[in-house]
């Protein structure tokens, strides 16, 4: 059963939250792998309703075979072959043709760099919110709050936020309180609590490092 919603204001607490999950994970970082910019942006893409893993696997091969594997290197290879390569991920199709696309804007628009603001990153095709929020803070250590499955029901347990399924409100309210020495990191720690702790069933509450400050806000 839902709990009734409360909050956690307690700057102190707050605090001691993400120094904690710090503590435990000090090298939260972005799970998905790459060797540039590029290869980021089209990984996120493809992590749209997908894991991190089944990903990884995915685009493994291309990019042992090709470390370098550029826009200009997709257009290259064309949507029919790339499709091939990520055929085992979710959407492949429709994700084939966004990556595809985005790649020649990357090479006709941008010259092959990936461009650094919102408003840029999110007019490439298959690319949104989540997404653009993830490339400005891995490539350009910028202190956004990409909030996916994770982040939204973790925050939520913990109290860090109030209940909603609006995930724009609590990419805000986070960004509000999350203090400023985690802001970079924060998304990350929130990311591996989520899939290494407070785990969306059965959350391993007894165990959990910081049972002691999270309010447990959990839909059950
Ligand atoms: S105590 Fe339980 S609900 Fe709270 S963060 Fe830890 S695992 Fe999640």
């Amino acid at each position: 059963m839902k709990k009734s919603a409360k909050i956690i204001y307690d700057k102190k607490i707050i605090y001691n939250i993400f120094s904690t999950l710090q503590q435990n994970w000090p090298d939260a970082k972005c799970e998905l792998n790459h060797n540039n910019a590029f290869q980021l942006l089209i990984a996120v893409v493809l992590s749209a309703q997908a894991t991190d893993k089944s990903v990884n696997k995915a685009l493994e091969p291309l990019f042992t075979s090709q470390p370098q594997f550029s826009a200009y290197d997709l257009l290259e290879m064309g949507e029919e072959n790339f499709l091939k390569i990520i055929k085992s991920i979710g959407l492949a199709k429709t994700k084939a043709k966004n990556c595809y696309n985005l790649s020649g804007i990357i090479v006709s628009k941008y010259l092959g760099k990936i461009p650094e603001s919102r408003e840029e990153l999110e007019t490439l095709p298959g690319v949104g919110r989540k997404t653009a929020n993830v490339v400005m803070n891995v490539v350009y250590q910028q202190p956004t709050m990409a909030v996916d499955t994770h982040v939204d029901r973790v925050s939520q347990r913990i109290g860090l936020v109030e209940q909603t399924n609006d995930r724009l409100k609590i990419e805000e309210e986070l960004l509000k309180i999350v203090p400023k020495k985690f802001a970079l990191q924060a998304h990350h720690l929130l990311i591996f609590q989520g899939r290494y702790h407070c785990t969306a069933k059965n959350p391993k509450c007894n165990t959990c490092p910081i049972e002691n400050l999270c309010l447990k806000n959990i839909k059950h």
